[in-house]
């Protein structure tokens, strides 16, 4: 049987994405650090309703472990890789840049060594809206250059679709990057904007709303990121140079290698966004308006053309519904 390594399956992302694939009865081998960038009590919840669901093992890994993870793909032989481990975040990455080096640059050279030694089918990787920086004309095209990221995290996230490239060029391994846009939903990272207003507001306390509130961000609900997910993991990359504007520049040869935007293609105002979860909360939060935080876009939005040419399928639940899933889902992990 086809096997698929998840990495970071203790994550946000790689939870929902692992459910999915032992849902359509398929193995999955995960592993994850479980590092304490965020409550680990919250990544071993995520890992107890994988366990026991299908054909799942686990294994504690740190893919910037060269010779773990040399062993791991010699061990588990996978067929496909969805490698969403990495340490995520914007603003941390600017007091704890070593954290992103060893995780998302050696981690990631390990999975571009492993992918290489097993001859994978696929590897579908995680990047990021980050990689369009501050300047980019919107919606943000695949075709445009990423050439100005204006964090470091989002610095590692095109060294990775780089990487990524010359791999898939030099050793024909089929690579998919996808660039996320602010995910959201149930399970959640409590480093990010909407668990942490509503764990205030739930608590009474002060929300703080960067950008004075006019941020723009293109949330993209969490069942819709499984589902393009795992289209894309589905249909490998392929030497197709018909196939603007993913396939490689004149001179380098037809890598199998695609980059796409994963958004919501409808951006949408911070102030927006809070509305709709005092909505679901029924209650008005207590606002500290703060300028925009160094390293910070000020708007994302997706052009999703490519992706739904690719897969049939975008992004499309509105942010009102997906808010009112998560406030269900938290204040039912939350009991007060
Ligand atoms: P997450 O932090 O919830 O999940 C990442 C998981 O990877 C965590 O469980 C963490 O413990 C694990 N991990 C981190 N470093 C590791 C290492 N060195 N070895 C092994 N495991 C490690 O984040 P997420 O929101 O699920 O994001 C998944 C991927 O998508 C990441 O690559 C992230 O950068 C990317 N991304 C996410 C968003 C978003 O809005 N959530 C947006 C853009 C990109």
């Amino acid at each position: 049987m086809s096997v698929t390594l998840v990495t970071g399956c203790a994550g946000f992302i790689g939870m929902h994405c692992a459910q999915r694939l032992l849902e359509r009865g398929e193995r999955v081998v995960g592993i994850d650090n479980l590092n304490a960038y965020y409550d680990v009590g919250l990544k071993h919840a995520r890992l107890g309703r994988l366990h026991g669901q299908g054909d799942f093992t686990f294994e504690q890994i740190d893919v910037a472990d060269r010779d773990a993870m040399h062993a791991l793909f010699a061990r588990v032989r996978p067929h496909r890789v969805l490698h969403l481990a990495a340490q995520a975040g914007v603003r941390y990455s600017i007091d704890q840049p070593d954290d992103y080096t060893d995780s998302n640059l050696l981690g990631f050279g390990n999975i571009l060594q492993g992918c290489r030694a097993q001859q994978v089918e696929h590897l579908v990787f995680a990047s990021s809206s980050s990689v369009y920086g501050g300047n980019a004309k919107l919606p943000f095209s695949e075709r445009d250059a990423v050439d100005h990221p204006v964090s470091y995290y989002a610095a590692t996230k095109k060294a990775n679709e780089v990487m990524a490239h010359a791999y898939a060029h030099l050793y024909g391994i089929p690579t998919t990057g996808l660039r996320f846009f602010t995910v959201y939903g149930p399970w959640g990272r409590p480093d990010m904007a909407l668990f942490k207003f509503t764990r205030a507001m739930l608590a009474g306390e002060t929300i703080d709303v960067y950008g004075e509130g006019q941020l723009v961000r293109d949330f993209t609900y969490i069942d819709d990121i499984v589902e393009g997910v795992l289209r894309v993991l589905d249909k490998p990359a392929t030497p197709d140079a018909a196939f603007d504007p993913l396939s490689p520049s004149p001179g380098t040869g037809l890598a199998p290698y695609r980059i796409f935007n994963i958004g919501n293609s409808a951006p949408t105002l911070l102030m927006d966004y809070i509305h709709a979860l005092e909505e679901a909360l029924g209650m008005v939060a207590l606002k500290r308006m703060l300028p925009l935080q160094p390293g910070d876009m000020h708007s994302t939005a997706a052009d999703m053309a490519a992706l739904a040419s690719w897969v049939g399928f975008a992004p499309h639940t509105p942010v009102r519904d997906g808010v009112a899933r998560f406030v269900h889902w938290y204040k039912d992990f939350y009991p007060s």
